[in-house]
């Protein structure tokens, strides 16, 4: 049975615990597809076929050295159980009701991969942070943003059930990567998507690490 597994709580890294906690090798064990985030924060992570992408803050991609380390991460040997094709025009608002509806439910986590070529495409990575870490979400005010137009990629993501909330990213989380492997990062929306062709898989299986580091265990978590 495929198991989803994350290497650390969402509150965790709401609440700034951004050192690197394992290593990129580590993750690869774990699955074939996934999304996260390096030690520092330092780049967007998304795992492709087993291959793990650093997008850097300025949407660069490059594929990770094993021993490089990810504060937060979500990977499954990805199996898809079903596929379809999508409607010209589909933008980011569709996928949340989609994939529930090609799932037949909104209470299970759910991994999916969806190519094509995306008319307008507006991404955005974050750069290093360093200690004292500030809360995610005051990061997420000052990232670096784009926006590029007609981007033939991938994005990966993983829609959680809205009982997941402070272990698992609420809603759905997307990462994209272009074709040419070039660039990508983490995924604000996207418009005019065309030839696109999404393959999803239900999670019943959910395998979370909690991290002992004094960072986490001391930490008033909120
Ligand atoms: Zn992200």
């Amino acid at each position: 049975m495929s198991v989803l597994w994350q290497n650390a709580p969402a509150i965790s890294l709401q609440n700034g615990c951004f050192d690197g906690l394992t290593s990129v090798a580590e993750a690869k064990t774990h699955g074939s597809l996934g999304v996260g985030a390096f030690d520092h924060l330092d780049g967007e992570m998304v795992m492709v076929d087993g291959v793990v992408y650093r997008m850097h803050a300025d949407s660069t991609a490059q594929v990770a050295d094993d021993t490089d380390t990810l504060s937060f991460c979500m990977v499954i040997p990805f199996e898809p159980e079903l596929s379809q094709e999508l409607p010209d025009s589909t933008t980011t608002g569709d996928i949340g009701a989609l994939v529930a509806e090609m799932a037949g439910t909104k209470n299970l986590f759910v991994a999916f991969r969806l190519h094509g070529t995306f008319g307008h495409l507006h991404t955005r990575s974050i750069p290093r942070q360093d200690p004292p870490y500030p809360r995610l979400e005051e990061v997420e005010h000052t990232q670096p943003e784009y926006h590029y137009t007609d981007v033939s990629g991938l994005m990966v993501g993983f829609s959680a059930p809205s009982y997941a909330g402070k272990i698992a990213p609420g809603g759905f989380h997307l990462h994209v990567v272009d074709d040419a492997r070039t660039l990508g990062g983490h995924v604000i929306d996207f418009q005019d998507g065309r030839n696109l062709r999404i393959e999803i898989q239900r999670i019943t299986r959910h395998e979370v690490d909690y991290p002992a580091t004094a960072d986490f265990t001391r930490r008033e978590l909120t």
